[in-house]
């Protein structure tokens, strides 16, 4: 049974108009997630290359691993940049 009211309205209208702007902030969250990794991909690229690195092997890392130096100063890994 569907009974359509001006409240039901009101609700339909709530509800859409919240759901737009929900959309809209995952939408922003999204190209701000993607603004932040280029970021820090390039933050530590830079870092990458000025550190005076002290590799140890990574004691999580499996044999098949790419990455299985890490740095003591920088965190990074070897090759990783
Ligand atoms: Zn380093």
């Amino acid at each position: 049974m569907e009974i359509s009211t001006d409240v039901d309205f009101e609700i339909e209208t709530r509800i859409k108009n919240e759901l737009t702007e929900c959309l809209a902030k995952i939408n922003d969250g999204r190209k701000l997630i993607t603004y932040e990794l280029k970021r820090k991909y390039l933050l530590e690229k830079e870092l990458y290359k000025i550190c005076s690195h002290t590799f140890t092997r990574d004691p999580s890392a499996m044999s098949d691993d790419l990455y299985k130096w890490q740095c003591t100063k920088c965190n990074l890994y070897q090759g990783g940049h």
